[in-house]
């Protein structure tokens, strides 16, 4: 579909793909065993690669696709290290002590992350730009100044409040009744930092392959046989880190991870001074909407890069964009001359109980269902797992703990998320 704002390169692939195609990780042929076997090639699966093959583990990393085709390069590129409950609801389901545990170690995850980043040397334009969460009514502006200024003991963080009337500091933007800056989050490329894993999980010994897409698991005597589009393999051990594109093969996760489609959109390169004027920083943004919208500019500072998800059901991401641009230009109305260059979408893996998951079942380990917090929590998730997996105490990891549940009837098919968008939507429209 061509539309009048399409720009004349227009693409149907991630703003990231321009400048990091999908990293080169040869064409070996799928070895006949291995210690570890990892299902996936996003963080998840290359930060617990690259723990066990630096261990000296035979380690092999597959994919049905290409290296880091799942959500892992088509990301937004936002890390926040913060699950999605809060620490009352938190409180409610497990008692304050574990609370206090799950929100600090994600938040201790962020910081993890940036250290590693930095002592790995990867160039992934990260940097530490801070989040303005954007309140879309007065009543949610309320709602953050209450949460700013009521933060449990020992979670504290500076979290700066924004009026109205002085948010043009942050964005040129009517829609909003100001906000909070959050200093701590953070922004990176994240095709090129998924890049960067593959060439040092690589160097560390492990083999990526791609297009070799898992089929059938079979529990054996000392391990597991995987029978793959390219052959067979026996493992020791195997790790499913396939998220939000868990399929039939690993049916147990399947019943447990929720896909969701988040679909995004990038704008042509717009001169310097335009992109100042629209957000004077280099801040990632979210806004208070349950259905939720996030944007930010890339990190050449001249293209809004700009997602949520605007479709009750999953649709094609061309057939959505005409509606994922109005509500950008609902925000910036400003932009109605500037043409979209990129749209796309994927599949955000979410859970029942809004928790990210690590744990082993019928002797398959894994570790998904960052519900939009990714970046940092895979990362994290699938180092802490290397790790378990070799027997190392720093494996241990709080989010092995709370039950990955699942529900009656849910097969992996999210039949009810047409009618949670619609009564999200209501809620947003009512506060
Ligand atoms: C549009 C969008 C925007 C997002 N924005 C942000 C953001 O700003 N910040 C943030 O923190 N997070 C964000 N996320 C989420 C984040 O990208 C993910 O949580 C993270 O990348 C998950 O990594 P992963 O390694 O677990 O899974 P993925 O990167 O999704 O990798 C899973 C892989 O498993 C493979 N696979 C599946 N089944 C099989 C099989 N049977 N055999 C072999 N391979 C298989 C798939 O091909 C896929 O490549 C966003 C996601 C989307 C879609």
């Amino acid at each position: 579909m061509n539309y009048p704002f399409n720009s004349k390169d227009f693409k149907t692939q991630p703003y990231w793909w321009d400048q990091t195609p999908a990293a080169e990780t040869g064409d070996s042929a799928l070895p006949a065993k291995t210690d570890v076997l990892v299902i996936g090639s996003g963080y998840t699966g290359l930060h617990c690669a690259l723990q066990t093959a630096a261990a000296d583990r035979s380690t092999v990393v597959i994919d049905a696709e290409a290296a880091g085709w799942g959500c892992s390069t088509r990301n937004g590129g936002q890390i926040s290290g913060e699950i999605k409950p809060g620490y009352e609801e938190l409180s409610r389901r497990y008692g304050s002590a574990k609370a206090f545990a799950l929100i600090k170690e994600a938040r201790n995850a962020l910081d993890w992350l940036g250290g590693f980043v930095k002592d790995q040397g990867i160039d992934c334009d990260y940097q530490q730009c801070g989040r303005f969460t954007a309140a879309h009514s007065p009543r949610q502006f309320r709602r953050l100044v209450a949460g700013a200024q009521q933060q449990p003991a020992g979670l504290e963080q500076d979290l700066r409040v924004v009026t109205a009337q002085d948010q043009a500091n942050e964005i040129d933007s009517a829609y909003y009744h100001g906000g909070v800056v959050n200093e701590r989050h953070c922004s990176l490329d994240p095709a090129k930092y998924h890049a960067g894993l593959v060439r040092l999980a690589m160097q560390n010994g492990a083999q990526v392959i791609t297009r070799c897409e898992a089929t059938a698991i079979e529990r054996v005597k000392d391990g597991f046989k995987v029978s793959t589009s390219r052959g067979t393999i026996h493992a020791r051990d195997l790790v499913v880190a396939t998220n939000g594109y868990t399929g039939t093969v690993t049916p147990w996760q399947r019943r447990r991870v929720i896909p969701i489609g988040s679909y995004m959109l990038a704008t042509e390169p717009m001169d310097l001074a335009r992109a100042n004027q629209l957000m004077p920083r280099q801040r990632v943004f979210s806004d208070t909407r349950k259905v939720v919208v996030y944007f930010r500019r890339s990190p050449d500072g001249r293209s809004l890069l700009f997602g949520g998800r605007v479709s009750v059901f999953e649709s094609d991401p061309v057939k959505s964009l005409p509606a994922l641009r109005r509500e950008m230009l609902r925000i910036f109305p400003q932009l109605e001359d500037v043409r979209i260059s990129h749209t796309w979408m994927g599949f955000v893996g979410y859970t029942f109980d809004y928790l990210p998951h690590l744990g082993v079942a019928d002797g398959v380990h894994y570790a998904m269902g960052y519900c939009g917090s990714g970046i940092c929590l895979a990362s994290y998730l699938g180092n802490r797992l290397g790790l378990q997996l070799l027997g190392r105490e720093e494996g241990n990891c709080v989010f092995s703990e709370p039950e990955f549940q699942t529900r009656p009837l849910y097969n992996g098919k999210p039949w009810f998320l047409g009618a949670s968008v619609k009564y999200y939507q209501l809620l947003d429209r009512l506060s």
